[in-house]
């Protein structure tokens, strides 16, 4: 695919890459000011977290170690149904540990509230969620998420990190795709 390829299948530009940059910086400062004299561990879900875990675990200053999980939520189509298995667990044992979960997006808040649940049984000192984007509907779930990005309208995006059918995942900013990519 070329840069002409892209520009057809983009409908716009919902977060520019200037303005994720700033925001990430944000959520830093604020969660380095939280952790001030503690240690955290990053725990990044696999794969959408990849580009906000790398960016956001370089703003940070806080003594870190970074682990990831990857998990699957069945369901019909493109809703998930909160039953989720997981495909590649932590090499970290958490007891006792300080955790940060790093999401791309919230959306029914089913996968994140399964997985704080699964961690929380692990006995770590702490599990908190920073998410970059959040969907309307997540309003609805019980999961408090204390570091939120960006708030969006119900549109499905794509870009830094986030994929459609595992491309578009590389775009440095967050957009939405035109509707002959998906009809
Ligand atoms: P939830 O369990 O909160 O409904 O599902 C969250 C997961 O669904 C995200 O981690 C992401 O993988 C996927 N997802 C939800 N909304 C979007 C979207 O707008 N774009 C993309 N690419 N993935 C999404
Ligand atoms: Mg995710
Ligand atoms: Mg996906």
């Amino acid at each position: 695919m070329d840069a002409g390829d892209m520009g057809r299948d983009l409908e716009k530009v919902l977060i520019p890459e200037e303005e994720l940059q700033t925001k990430i910086k944000e959520l830093a400062q604020r969660i380095d000011d939280d952790y001030a004299g503690r240690e955290l561990l990053l725990v990044g879900v696999l794969r959408g977290a990849v580009m906000v875990m790398a960016d956001l675990a370089r703003a940070l200053h806080t003594p870190l170690e970074m682990d990831w999980m990857a998990v699957s939520s069945y369901g019909s189509g493109t809703k998930s149904s909160g039953v989720v298995r997981v495909l590649k667990d932590l090499d970290t044992d958490i007891t006792g540990r300080h955790v940060l979960v790093v999401e791309d997006i919230i959306d029914s808040g089913l996968t994140l509230s399964w997985l704080l649940q699964n961690l929380e049984s692990r006995g770590p000192a702490s599990v908190e969620v920073c998410a970059l984007l959040r969907k309307p509907e997540a309003i609805r779930t019980p999961v408090d998420v204390k570091y939120v990005g960006f708030d969006i309208p119900n549109e499905f995006v794509i870009g830094y990190g986030l994929d459609y059918a595992e491309k578009y995942r590389n775009l440095p900013f967050i957009g939405t795709l035109a509707p002959h990519v998906y009809s």
